[in-house]
Formats: C-alpha cells, structure tokens, sequence
C-alpha cells in the first residue's frame, strides 16, 4: 500500500499541499431527476436493490399546492469518520491526500460494525454473487469516484447532474468553486452533532422537510437540553 493510501483519521482540511475534495449540493437546483442516481449505477453497476447515491425526497402541502423536496445523499467522505475508527481490520481507511474513504474489499470480514458506526446509513452489504472475495460477504460504498477524480475527471453523478446542482472540488484551493459556494452561501451538513466533519455540503436544504428532520440544524446543547428534558419527563 501506497504511503498516501495509509489508514488514517488525519484531518486534511486546509492542510497545505494536500487536497480536500468536497461535494455541494445546490437543493434549490435539485429536479429529482435521479440522472445522478442512474449514472452511479452505470459507473459502478451496482446490484439490484443497493445505491452509492440516492435522492429521497419528501411531498409536503395539499393539492394543488404540493411541493417536492429533494435531498440527494451520497458518502459524506467524513473527515473524522467512525466507520473507519470502528473496523476492526482496518478495511477502511481514509486517504490522506484528497480525504476519500475508502474500501479495501481483500480485508473486510463482512462484520458490519462499519454500517452500525455510519450515521448516514451510507454502506451497504454486496449481494453474495457480487462480492470481491470468495471468502465472504463484503461491505460497499460510495468512493467520491476515486478511479476519475485521480485522472482529472468529475464524480459521475456531478458529470451527469442536468441541474448542475452538485459540485465537486479540492476545499483546500481556494479559488476551486466548492470553496466559493461554501464561501458565500449559508451550508448545511448532516448531523453535525455527530462530530464526523462530512464534506458533502448541502444548500437550500429545509429542516423540516428532510428525512434528519431538524436535527440537521440543531446544535448539539439544543439536542442535549431536549433530551434531558424529555428524559427528566419520563422519569428516566
Ligand atoms: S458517511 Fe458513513 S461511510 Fe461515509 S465516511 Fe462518513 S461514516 Fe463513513
Ligand atoms: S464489514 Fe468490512 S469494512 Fe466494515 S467493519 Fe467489518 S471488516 Fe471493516
């Protein structure tokens, strides 16, 4: 393994000489057209059943004021990210140039301690005759397109978004146009009281029409407030 491959933790974000590649997702821009979702599958041929990326999305309002809220989901490529910290044989690991997480199918045992970790319900098991080692089951996941974006390409997903509502790019330059949406717009993130630091950067998402709800927003004293409240309630 590659010296940049090393498993790691290490944050890479504003890290002089190292890239930190990021995704925003512009939900305004979002048709739901699910072009993303269709060339993940294309790229990856994904089995039947299971997405690297997906776009829910929630129908509020009544007819004929009915309104669709799209939010794609991918991979966060956390950069603290505890599926890599809870994997007993270091099958993932994060690359340090660039802060992929990725997957090394040779090493995992198909013990799923890394679904459980994963806040974002972001892994899933390959099916038994797609998996990448005659020993067991593996586990898979979105890989920011690792294999294009270290030839100078775009994720599929991005290269094929008609709404050019996700964008990809390197954090750490600063005239990349990920650093100027993040910039100059008001971001959001899922769970952030996760601590996991994702690096899919959301805009435009709505709160209360998310499938996180108002977590999304919240601070993590609101949340520990309320849940002493709610559990002093109940006499927990
Ligand atoms: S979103 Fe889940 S799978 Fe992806 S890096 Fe974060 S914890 Fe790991
Ligand atoms: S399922 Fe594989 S990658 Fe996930 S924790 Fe177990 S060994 Fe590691």
């Amino acid at each position: 393994m590659s010296e940049e491959l090393r498993v790691s933790s290490i944050e890479t974000r504003g890290v002089p000489g190292k890239r930190r590649y990021a995704m925003v997702i512009d939900t305004r821009r979002c048709i739901g057209c699910m072009a993303c979702q269709v060339a993940c599958k294309a790229e990856y041929d994904t089995p039947l059943g299971v997405n690297r990326t997906w776009v829910p999305y929630k129908v509020t309002g009544k007819y004929p004021n009915v309104k669709k809220h799209f939010l794609p989901r991918l991979c966060n490529h956390c950069d603290d990210p505890p599926c890599v910290r809870n994997c007993p044989v270091e099958a993932t690991f994060k690359v340090d140039d660039g802060g992929f997480v990725l997957q090394r199918y040779e090493r995992c045992i198909g013990c799923r301690s890394c679904m459980a970790a994963c806040p974002y319900n972001a892994r899933f098991m390959l099916p038994s005759h797609r998996t990448y080692t005659p020993i067991t089951n593996v586990v898979d996941k979105c890989t920011f397109c690792f294999h294009r974006v270290t030839q100078n390409l775009v994720p599929a997903c991005v290269q094929t978004c008609v709404g050019r509502a996700r964008v990809f790019g390197d954090l750490n330059d600063p005239n990349s146009e990920v650093s100027y949406l993040v910039a100059h717009n008001p971001t959001q993130v899922l769970r952030p009281e996760q601590g996991t630091k994702p690096h899919v950067f959301y805009i435009g998402a709505d709160r209360n029409h998310t499938e996180y709800g108002r977590d999304v927003y919240r601070r993590i004293e609101v949340m520990e407030s309320e849940r002493a409240a709610w559990k002093k309630h109940f006499d927990l």
